[in-house]
C-alpha cells in the first residue's frame, strides 16, 4: 500500500514536470487513477494518498466496487460502453469520456430525460485511425457535434483519445497534437464548451500533458501491471 502512494506521489511530479516545461499550471490537471482490475482495498489505499477521480472501463465490475469505495471521489467512465448498460452508468458516473456513436447518445437522451438528469460525455476521437479501437473518426468529428449538441440531456463538454501502444512515448506526441488542435479548433455548435481533454495513459502522459492533457489516466503507473493491459472495456 506504501508503494501506491509513493507511485502516486511519483506520477504527480513527473505530471508537475511536464507541466513546468511547457508553463502550464499542474493544478489544472486532473489525475483519474484507473482501477480496473484492482482491488477495493488499494483503490482506497489511493484515496487515502489523495487521489480523487476513479476511472472504470467496466459496468459490471465498476458496480460490485462501488459501495466499498471510501471516499469524496469523482467516478470516470472510460470504456466502451454498451446501450443496454447506460442505464447503471447514468446517475452513478460523473462523467462519461467514452461518447462514440449516435445510438449510445440517443440512448443515454432517451433515459436522462426520463430521469431529470444532464449527463457530462466526452467525445472518444479515433485519432489514429486504429481498426481495433473505438472512437470518431476526426473527419467526422464536427458533424457528430451538430448532431449530439441537438440532445438537450447530454452536456458534451471535451474530447478523448487512447494513443496506439508504442514504447516510445514520442512516437504518439502527434496524436495527442491533433486532438488538441480538434479540440481548440472553436467551430463548434455553441451548446457545446470544451473544457475538458483526456488523454495519456501510464506510458505517455507526460507528452499528453506537455501537448495540452488536463485530464491524464493512469492504472499501471500507480497499480502495477495488470493481465488484460490492452482491453477497452466491455
Ligand atoms: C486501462 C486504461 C487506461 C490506463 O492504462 P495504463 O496504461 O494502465 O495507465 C487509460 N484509459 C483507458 C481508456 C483505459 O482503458
Amino acid at each position: 500500500m506504501e508503494d501506491i502512494a509513493q507511485n502516486i506521489a511519483r506520477v504527480q511530479e513527473e505530471i508537475a514536470r511536464a507541466a513546468a516545461k511547457v508553463g502550464r499550471n499542474p493544478d489544472e490537471i486532473t489525475l483519474i487513477a484507473v482501477t480496473k482490475n484492482v482491488p477495493e482495498d488499494k483503490i482506497n489505499a489511493a484515496i487515502r494518498a489523495g487521489v480523487q477521480d476513479i476511472g472504470e472501463n467496466r459496468v459490471q465490475e465498476a458496480l460490485a466496487k462501488y459501495d466499498a469505495v471510501r471516499g469524496p471521489v469523482r467516478w470516470h467512465f472510460i470504456g466502451h460502453l454498451q446501450r443496454n448498460k447506460v442505464k447503471y452508468v447514468l446517475g452513478r458516473f460523473d462523467l462519461l469520456h467514452s461518447l462514440d456513436r449516435i445510438s449510445l447518445a440517443q440512448e443515454i437522451q432517451k433515459r436522462a430525460a426520463v430521469q431529470g438528469l444532464i449527463v457530462p460525455c466526452l467525445v472518444q476521437v479515433n485519432v489514429a485511425g486504429e481498426e481495433s479501437k473505438f472512437g470518431i473518426p476526426p473527419d467526422e468529428l464536427a458533424s457528430f457535434l451538430q448532431k449530439v449538441a441537438a440532445f438537450p440531456n447530454l452536456n458534451v463538454c471535451g474530447l478523448m483519445t487512447i494513443a496506439p501502444y508504442s514504447l516510445d512515448p514520442e512516437a504518439v506526441r502527434p496524436v495527442f497534437r491533433r486532438l488538441r488542435e480538434l479540440f481548440h479548433q472553436g467551430n463548434y455548435p455553441p451548446e457545446i464548451e470544451m473544457k475538458y481533454l483526456s488523454m495519456g495513459m501510464s506510458g505517455d502522459f507526460t507528452v499528453a500533458v506537455e501537448e495540452g492533457a488536463n485530464m491524464v489516466r493512469i492504472g499501471t503507473a500507480i497499480f502495477g501491471p495488470r493481465q488484460n493491459p490492452n482491453e477497452e472495456g466491455e
